[in-house]
């Protein structure tokens, strides 16, 4: 049997003994991890510089407050999600249980990335180990550093059978794409994530799949174009533009082109000094070949800022790349690194052409003081989420849910998100055996009179609550009215 197969038959036979159904089992866990984070911050951040050469600030800020916040919203409220929920009764239920009870779905495969190597393995954890599930993790193999000590350290603070970490790369996870699991998430390329779903299809799993895509950004000439400029330059280039919501591009009109330009310039110099080579908030490209992969997406457009790299150090400045068109061979697939082209278009309209004659994006982000055109944005286009003036923040709101749709994704996470998408919501209905005359409506023979009433205990959309209040007062009148009688006759 393979390492993986016997990480996968583990982590089944821990769930199987049923000590995840237990919300304090779950909250242990999940404080437990809160606590690796917390004893091990500088080994975290450690491994995340030597794979990406980010700050250490960067990762706390970037990667390790957010799968915090989770744990904690998690630990508060999870009582509370897991707790049944009663939903609307129609007529023939009036005096039943009527309710939704999450239940766990089993074991979980979390396939992560290497951009957030903490983050997009770890936020989805949170919610698995809060549904009650057991998950096998398998991070990403390009974040070695991370990966390494994921398996290494993970074990000594969550139960070992129930979140066995597997590493490796594409034979590994082919191997336990092979195997059965109760859901698949993950997060990568849209291009794995069809072999992941053709993998899942396989034994019927459900998958969530958060991918990436061109994310377009649209600048209205009447914006604050230094504060758009501001945000949208530390939006594109944390993490060496390396981000599945960064800005992909700019869509502006060609009377403000030079102007972003300038502004852009500014912010890059305000954010990474004059060398952002040596400022140690600014990265690197992960390896070699993403290195090679973005420098070749260079070829061919003009470059107005940046464009210096150093193969070496897989180094590539923050960029701007103008006059770029749908041709340019830098609009032909997701940037993922530090350049960012400048489409021009005649407006609005436009853009909203330009925008949907491509996939569909992770995020929208439009920059304009016109709250019309921001709704007309939401309206005319269709992505995972939009933000209106400003960058990436939208991953911070939990209530909100975070994912793709279409080429961007399926599916969604983030707080409570995370948790319904971890767990059947189980339809549960609970009659008396009791009151058999209400059947006989649906019980042969099927006559019109038995149909008419069928029709309109099923049909007609009354609010229960409202019957049963005129119900109980209709019940304290006959109650009156008969206390009444009695008294008079015995006078
Ligand atoms: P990656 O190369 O790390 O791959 C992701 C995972 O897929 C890894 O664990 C890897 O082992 C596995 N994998 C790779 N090739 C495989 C194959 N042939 N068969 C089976 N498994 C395979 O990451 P990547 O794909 O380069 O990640 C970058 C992409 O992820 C970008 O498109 C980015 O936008 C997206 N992303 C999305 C989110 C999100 O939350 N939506 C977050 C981060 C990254």
């Amino acid at each position: 049997m393979s390492r993986e197969q016997l990480a996968v038959q583990r982590a089944r036979r821990a769930f199987q003994t049923g000590r995840t159904k237990r919300l304090e089992f779950r909250i242990d866990q999940l404080k437990s991890l809160l606590r690796f984070i917390s004893e091990r911050r500088s080994n975290i951040a450690d491994a995340v510089k030597r794979d990406m050469a980010k700050s250490e600030n960067g990762t706390e800020l970037f990667e390790m407050l957010g799968v915090e916040g989770e744990i904690n919203m998690a630990v508060e409220n999870l009582a509370q999600w897991a707790a049944p929920r009663p939903v609307e009764k129609n007529l023939l239920t009036v005096t039943d249980e009527v309710y939704i009870q999450p239940e766990p779905l089993g074991v979980v495969l979390i396939i992560g990335a290497w951009n957030y190597p903490w983050a997009v393995t770890l936020q989805p954890l949170v919610g698995a180990i809060a549904a009650g599930n057991a998950a096998v993790i398998k991070p990403s193999e390009v974040s070695a550093h991370s990966a390494k000590l994921m398996e290494e350290l993970l074990p000594q603070y969550l139960d070992k059978d129930l979140y066995p970490v597997v590493t490796g790369g594409v034979p590994e996870t082919q191997e336990l794409l092979q195997q059965r699991f109760d859901h698949i998430f993950y997060t990568g390329s849209s291009t794995v994530g069809k072999l992941v779903m053709g993998a899942a299809a396989r034994h019927l799993t459900p998958v969530t799949l958060e991918m990436g895509g061109k994310s377009p950004c649209y600048i209205d000439k009447k914006s604050d174009i230094p504060v758009a400029c501001r945000r949208i330059t530390w939006g594109k280039f944390v993490n060496c533009g390396q981000t599945c919501i960064a800005p992909d591009y700019i869509l502006c009109e060609p009377s403000i082109q030079d102007r972003v330009v300038e502004e852009i310039r500014r912010s890059i110099k305000e954010f990474y000094t004059d060398d952002p080579k040596a400022f140690e908030d600014y990265g690197r490209i992960v390896n070699q070949q993403h290195f090679e992969r973005v420098m070749a997406l260079m070829e061919g457009s003009t470059v107005a800022v940046g464009g210096e790299s150093d193969a070496s150090q897989c180094y590539i400045a923050p960029t701007v790349l103008t006059d770029v068109t749908r041709e340019s061979k830098v609009m032909k697939e997701e940037i993922f690194g530090p350049l960012l082209p400048i489409v021009p278009v005649s407006g609005v309209e436009e853009a909203v052409r330009f925008i949907n004659e491509g996939e569909k994006p992770l995020v929208v982000y439009v920059f304009s003081n016109d709250n019309k055109l921001i709704k007309r944005m939401i309206a005319d286009t269709s992505s995972g989420a939009l933000l209106a003036n400003d960058c990436l923040v939208h991953f911070t709101v939990t209530a909100l849910p975070f994912g793709g749709v279409g080429n961007s994704g399926m599916g969604c996470y983030h707080g409570r998100h995370t948790f319904d998408r971890l767990s059947h919501l189980r339809s549960c209905l609970i009659k008396q055996l009791k009151m058999e005359g209400v059947n006989r409506m649906r019980y042969p023979p099927h006559t019109a009179k038995k149909l008419s009433w069928a029709r309109f205990l099923l049909l007609r959309r009354t609010n229960v609550s409202s019957v049963r209040r005129a119900v109980t007062v209709a019940m304290l009148v006959a109650l009156a009215a008969f206390t009444v009688q009695r008294f008079l006759r015995r006078r």
